[in-house]
Formats: structure tokens, sequence, C-alpha cells
């Protein structure tokens, strides 16, 4: 196989920066599973395919005549290669350059710190990050790749050793397919067993029997070709023909991914709007989960072929599931903005939409085991639905698990909440913050916990949106646990013996007078019900929004007024007990430093800072210095 007489102008490029990082990085850590070049060389070779089957749609001289779409491995044990070729859409120059000597461009550099993050093998990452072309290297010295565009007369060879050039050359078009590549693997002295028919049988089995086109072995390139995939459309076939090791594989090559679906759901929609979908919730989460950059992953088929493969079919709050929609009234010839604009585009979105959503609803009650280890992966993205698409907000709410001050590990439904409720309680409690144990861990929570009352712990990001938006569930309206006069005091506590409004006495001159002192920084100074640990806490005033709410809202670059918050104050508490008596007394700086470093120490439980740090630390200096006498 030496083309080189064969080839005419010949040019060297340098590879961008990071890729002799990336290729030693392959070749050292990932050996172990070195099998998979195969895979992502067929996965190539199987969308270069649907490429021209797409373009062949309005120019059919694309095709030679009669001519049928195959990926043939053509193992050559005289020469030690092993090649990869298809009769797809092929490389022009630039494609050349562009495609094979940037590698990904982006996701490179994700790769890299990925990998060295993760605890996963590289491989698991390697298609999912579009560097798959670059796997070749760890089987072999020197890959070339011959191929000529579809309807282009010039040819061109690549190769490369993979040590960061690599060469163009013209090729003779008479030595060159007439469309496609031809991928030639010089195969290390490590690497002689995928010469072995029965090697390479069994890995197509493994990693390729899902793609959509058939795949050829020949064991020697002048042996009779050997179907080892049939390279069926498993979404065109019925259901009942397939089994579940069929779906994963499917899935496997759909998603770049080594795990198994969380969900599969495979249906034929008739009526107004025909369509099949296979549909896949992944096992575990993909890396740009929540890279805003990240395209919808739906490819879009009409019979067969292939319209586009990052659609925007689905919200956004569905852009973890992985599917694919073929439906032949989809219009072949026109451009991706006006498919998605179509009204046929509409109808098939939301009905895959709420189909989804039933199905994962359905999980929720049925296998709680199944549908929670989604619920973890995909919550915060689920959750973003529930103020992005009102109309599916009571579904989402339905299937909505929480973490709460009686259920740690995040599985409670608002079902459960509801039925849950003490006597006379009115309202579905919430408590909004960074991390649900820094959230578990808040004095406001005492009073809630001494009545039995349990709240929801809202954690991620998402949760301050859309809670803003959330009317109720089952007529019981959402209340921040740390917001307003709290209305539970006609519940009873738990602990019947503690009476802690006659605990105490009311505190009168405590305050009034650190209402003064505080007039520039609080709203309001009042008993509290929420305590009953702790000496004070800050909640937000009846109609203000909630304290934790505006931090995340400023965190997140969206301003809302800043409002003075109330200080609450725990009557039965001795510090309490003892300003009251102090605040009758003749010492006014102590009282006033004592209420202010109680103020500051609330913002401080709430995770802000002192109002002002250097008067924090004078306050706090005096009254150690008092304390110790000194
Ligand atoms: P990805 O397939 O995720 O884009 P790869 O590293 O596998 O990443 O391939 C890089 C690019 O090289 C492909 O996107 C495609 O443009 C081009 N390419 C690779 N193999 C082929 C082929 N057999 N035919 C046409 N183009 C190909
Ligand atoms: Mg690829």
């Amino acid at each position: 196989m030496t083309h080189d007489s064969a080839t005419i102008e010949s040019e060297r490029h340098v590879f961008q920066a990071d890729v002799a990082r990336l290729l030693h990085l392959m070749v050292h850590s990932i050996y172990s599973e070195r099998d998979i070049f195969l895979r992502e060389l067929i996965s190539n070779a199987a969308d270069a395919c649907e490429k021209l089957r797409y373009e062949a749609n309005s120019d059919p001289s694309l095709l030679n005549d009669g001519e049928s779409f195959a990926i043939r491995v053509i193992l050559d044990k005289e020469a030690g290669t092993l090649t990869v070729e298809d009769n797809g859409v092929g490389m022009s120059r630039e494609d050349l350059t562009g495609a094979l000597g940037t590698i990904a461009n982006s996701g490179t550099r994700l790769f890299l710190e990925k990998v060295a993050a993760s605890d996963k093998g590289a491989a698991e990452l390697i298609g999912q990050f579009g560097i798959g072309f670059y796997s070749t290297f760890m089987v072999a010295d020197r890959v070339v790749v011959e191929t000529r565009r579809a309807g282009e007369g010039s040819a061109w060879r690549w190769s490369s050793d993979g040590k960061g050039e690599f060469e163009i050359a013209r090729l003779d078009p008479e030595s060159a397919p007439t469309h496609g590549s031809r991928v030639i693997l010089h195969l290390n002295e490590d690497s002689k067993a995928y010469l072995e028919p029965a090697k390479i049988e069994s890995i197509v089995a493994e990693h390729s029997s899902a793609v959509a086109t058939p795949i050829d072995l020949l064991e020697a390139p002048t042996a009779e070709p050997k179907r080892v995939s049939e390279g069926a459309a498993l979404w065109a076939k019925s259901k009942s023909d397939i089994a579940e090791e069929q779906y994963k594989e499917f899935y496997q090559e759909l998603s770049g991914q080594f795990d198994s679906p969380a969900l599969t759901v495979h249906w034929r929609a008739e009526g107004r709007a025909e369509y099949n979908v296979l549909a896949f919730v992944p096992g575990s989460r993909p890396f740009d989960l929540f890279d805003p950059a990240r395209k919808g992953r739906i490819k879009l088929y009409s019979r067969r072929v292939l319209i586009s493969r990052d659609s925007d079919l689905l919200p956004g709050y569905l852009r973890f599931v992985r599917a694919v929609v073929d439906s032949p009234d989809l219009p072949l010839n026109v451009s991706r903005e006006m498919v998605q604009e179509s009204a046929l585009f509409a109808a098939i979105k939301k009905g895959v939409t709420k189909r989804l959503l039933q199905e994962i609803g359905k999980l929720a009650e049925t296998d709680s085991e199944k549908f929670l280890a989604i619920w973890k992966n995909f919550g915060p993205v689920l959750k973003e639905g529930l103020y992005e698409d009102p109309e599916r907000r009571d579904v989402l709410l339905k299937m909505a698990r929480f973490a709460t001050t009686a259920d740690a590990d995040g599985k409670r439904s608002l079902a459960e909440y509801v039925a849950a409720m003490r006597p006379n309680q009115t309202a579905i409690y919430y408590l909004v913050g960074e991390g649900a144990e820094r959230i578990a861990a808040s004095p406001q929570l005492e009073g809630f916990r001494a009545r039995g009352i349990d709240v929801l712990l809202l954690s991620d990001p998402v949760d301050a949106f859309w809670v803003q938006t959330a009317v109720g569930y089952e007529g019981k309206p959402f209340k921040s646990a740390t917001q307003g006069a709290s209305d539970i005091k006609a519940v009873d506590l738990l602990d019947k013996t503690t009476k802690p409004e006659e605990a105490a006495a009311a505190l009168p001159d405590f305050i009034a007078r650190a209402k003064e002192a505080l007039a520039s920084v609080v709203e309001d100074v009042r008993i509290s019900d929420r305590l009953s640990q702790s000496a004070a806490c800050l909640v937000a005033p009846e109609f203000g929004p909630d304290l934790r709410l505006q931090q995340i809202l400023a965190a997140h670059g969206q301003s809302s007024i800043e409002m003075k918050p109330v200080l609450e104050v725990n009557p039965a508490h001795p510090l309490l007990v003892a300003l009251e008596k102090l605040s009758k007394g003749s010492a006014p700086e102590l009282f006033e430093d004592a209420v202010w470093l109680i103020f500051d120490e609330a913002r401080l439980l709430d995770g802000a800072l002192p109002k002002d740090a250097a008067a924090f630390a004078a306050r706090l200096t005096r009254i150690l210095s008092k304390a110790l006498g000194a």
C-alpha cells in the first residue's frame, strides 16, 4: 500500500498545541482500552455515509449508479495494516486540515482537564469530546487517510505518525476512491492482534453493532467481504424485535458513552404528526450539562436520512436526553432553521416532551430506585422546567424529590410532605442556600424542628429561581422559613413541657433599645418563634424577597432591591435575659457593642460578612478584653 509514487504536491503542517499532550495521554493512560479505536473509526465512517446520503437527496449525481452505503474493515497481514474504508462524503483539503489537524478545538483542553480530574478511564470520554480519530495512534505508528470529497475532482492523502506533525499531499485521482475515505493504520508492534479477523468481529459485535450502516470484514485485501453487522436502523424496528442489549449498544453508539441508559423509551406516534422516537436518559451526567453553549442532542431523520445531529428539539430542561426522531413528513431540503420553525417540528417537540415526562414520572411511581438515580443526575436540570414551562409545572412538581430537615437523603416528594404536615401547619416551608448540610444548620430552623415541621432544603442554584414563581402544591403555598413573621406558633411543640411564651418576658426594654441602636441596618427587632437554641437570627420582612434568595440572585448577577432584614431574638436564651437587664442599666457602650455583635453574628450564620468589618473587630476586641479583664 505505498501511494507515495502517486502523490504529487506535498506539504508539512504542525498540529495545534495541546495535541502532543493529548496523544501522550491517549497512548499511555488508555492503553488497556485501545479496542475503542475501531469503534471511533467506524463511527466516523458511518457519520460520513449519513452526510452523503443527505447531500445526495438534492444532488443524486454524487452517488454512483446503484451504490449502497457500507463500511469495510480490511486486514492485510503482509503489510501489517488495518484499513477502515467508507463510501461516505469524504474530505476536502480544508476538511483535512480543519478536522484532523485541530482536534475538536475547544474540546481538547476540556478533555485533558476532565481526564486529570476523573476517576473514569479516558476511554469513556473520548467519543464525547470529539477526539475519536486520535485514538488510532494508540495502535498505529503511522496513520494514512486517503480521501475524496463527494463531487470534487481532487483527492488527498493525509498522513502522520501522531508525534506533532502531519502531511497532506495530492493523490492521483486514479488510485483514489470516487468519494469517501480510507483510513489506513500501520499497526505498531504491540497491536498486531488486530490483524486477526476473529478479534475484529468481536470488537464490532461489542461496540459497533448498532451502527446504522452495514459493516463488512475482509480478511485480506482480495478476500470476499463478510458482513459482520447489518446496519439496520434500530428505531425503525418494532419494539418486540429488539433485545435490551441492542438498545444499550445503540445508546452507547449514539452518546459516545460507555454506561447504560437509565431509561429507554421507544415509540411510534401516529395521527396528525407521524414519527418514530427512540430516546434515552443517560446513566451518568454528560460533562457539559451546565455549559450554556451546549447544543441539543437530538438526531433528526426523515425516512432514515439524517437531517440534523444536534437539533434543539427538546426544551432546555430535557437537554440531557439523547434521542433519535424520524419523521417521514420532515422536509429534507430546507435549512435547519426552517425545520426548527415548522409547525410539524413544534408538534413533535410537544409530543416528545410530553411523553418523556410521562415516562420519567411513571418511573417515579413504579421504581423509585431507578427514578432517584435519574433525579440525582438530572433533577437540577429538570427543575429549570418549573419556571421555564408553566404548562408542565405540575407534572414536574409531582416528580420532584427534595432533601428536607426530616429526610437528608433527598427522597421526599411534595405529596409525602403534604401528607406529613402537622396539625395547623398552613404552608410548605423551604429554605434556600448553598449546600444542603449548611442550610440544615441554620438557626432559623430550630423552631420548625421543635414543632416537628419539615422544611425543604433547597441548595441547587436553580431553586432560587423556581420558588419565586411556584404557587403551591395541592393548595398549600410555598413559604420561605426565613421570611415574614413565622406563622408556626399555632403548631404544637413536640416537647409539650417547654413553653417559651411563659419562659421569658417579652424583653420590652431590650427590643426598644436594640431597634434604636440598629435602626440603620434592620427593619425591626422582635421576639422569634423560630429559635429554640440560638440567641438570634435574621429573617426577611413579610413582603420582601427571601434573604438567601437575595444573596443567590446577587451572586448570579441578578440584582434585586436589598431590603433591611428583621432581627429575631430568642427570649429564652440567657444572653437575651442578661441583655434585657443591661438595657435598663448605665453601660450604653457595652449594650451597643453586644447588640451589634449579635446582629453581625446572625449575618455570619447566613453566609454573609459583618456589615462593617473594622467596627466588628473593634467591638469584639472590646468585649473580649472586658471578659478577660485585660
Ligand atoms: P468527531 O467524530 O467527534 O467529530 P473525530 O476525531 O472522530 O471527532 O473526527 C474528527 C472529524 O474528522 C470528524 O468530525 C469529521 O469531520 C472528520 N472525519 C473523520 N473521519 C472521517 C471520515 N471517514 N469521513 C469523513 N470525515 C471524517
Ligand atoms: Mg468521531
